[in-house]
């Protein structure tokens, strides 16, 4: 028998940044497979649709109507999920049946005028004043007093629930820190304690000494398939200088941070040639009026599709009732992401 090794062998992987653990089953990628790879054309989008909620001009629920905007724009969501203005309270502390009442606010940002772009689609210039956008808006909600915690995302593509192709991304920003941020402010100060060093500057350190995993780079930013990624094509976006936020980060950062989203999205869209759909979102720092060193600034790529446009990873059965599962190794599909051209396949 061949000594263990991670190419070939079922493991369990350790997620490093939230102390959980994926299963690993790389001899079942070896199947054959026999279903269709079919490519997805798309239906071309107009550059202005008058039905969107999201256009310039355009009418929003509650009689809003949207300015005619030629870059950004960004409002309150207009069926937030969370309220700034209620009541304070909590009931049954300490007893098995526990809430509490939780601040926060919803916004909507609209990445681009144009209704037919994706941020792969868009020039860096356009994605450098998203950047931007989101900086002010980090700024601007986390200076709140109730605001602890500002989580920035994207869902992207019907397969995700998401209604509107208009590019857009949303931010909710809340009193508490929520589950995924809390379990790596958790192992995040633990590391920093330990070590006198941040977990994921460490980490890339690692990344960077075999590449195994790495897709793309540039002078500030390296994007790579986390050793421990749960997704197919799960990715990680990390900062080459430690950084807790936005904030942090100088000028050209910002620009090399836009390049870098660019060029990652597009190689996503040409891995099956159709706009690949994902959850995506910025990890920064609490905005609880604490310092935190211990925080590296990171974005994470969640990405269902498997095998083709229509052939999504569902996380079922095992998954749901143990934890997480993958085939296909995250080496390999780091490989498979770096063979890509980052030349957009429909502007070509
Ligand atoms: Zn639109
Ligand atoms: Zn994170």
């Amino acid at each position: 028998m061949t000594s263990f090794n991670l190419a070939d062998h079922p493991h369990r992987r350790y997620n490093a940044l939230t102390g959980e653990w994926v299963l690993v089953s790389p001899h079942r990628a070896k199947r054959p497979w026999q279903g269709q790879v079919e490519e997805d054309a798309g239906t071309a989008r107009p550059q202005y649709d008058p039905q969107c909620y999201l256009c310039p001009g355009n009418a929003r629920a509650g009689g809003f109507q949207n300015p005619t905007y030629a870059q950004t724009f960004v409002f309150d969501n207009d069926f937030s999920a969370l309220l700034p203005d209620i009541p304070q309270g909590e009931v049954g502390t300490g007893d098995l049946l526990i809430a509490r009442a939780e601040r926060g606010i919803c916004r909507v940002i609209c990445f681009s005028p144009r209704h037919d772009l994706t941020l792969a689609e868009m020039d860096v210039a356009g994605i450098r004043r998203v950047v931007d956008l989101w900086t002010e808006q980090y700024q601007d909600l986390g200076s709140k007093d109730f605001i602890n915690y500002v989580q920035i995302f994207e869902n992207k593509g019907a397969i995700m629930g998401c209604s509107n192709p208009h590019p857009h991304g949303q931010i909710w920003a809340q009193e508490a820190i929520p589950g995924e941020p809390a379990k790596e402010l958790q192992r995040m100060r633990d590391h920093r304690e330990q070590q006198g060093s941040t977990l994921l500057g460490d980490y890339l350190e690692k990344e960077l000494q075999t590449w195994e995993r790495i897709v793309c780079e540039n002078e500030a930013f390296v994007a790579l398939v986390p050793f421990w990624a749960v997704w197919p094509f799960e990715t990680l976006v990390l900062c080459r200088r430690h950084v807790t936020s936005l904030s942090d980060m100088t000028d050209a950062e910002k620009n090399n941070l836009a390049a870098i989203l660019k060029r990652l999205t597009t190689r996503y869209d040409n891995l099956f040639k159709t706009s690949f759909p994902y959850s995506a979102g910025l990890h920064q720092a609490p905005t609880d009026g604490q310092a935190h060193p211990e925080w590296d600034f990171h974005i994470h790529f969640y990405p269902p599709l498997l095998r083709s446009a229509a052939i999504k990873k569902f996380m079922v059965g095992y998954e749901m009732l143990s934890n997480p599962q993958r085939d296909m190794t995250p080496e390999t599909s780091a490989e498979r992401l770096r063979e890509l051209s980052e030349v957009h396949y429909k502007t070509g």
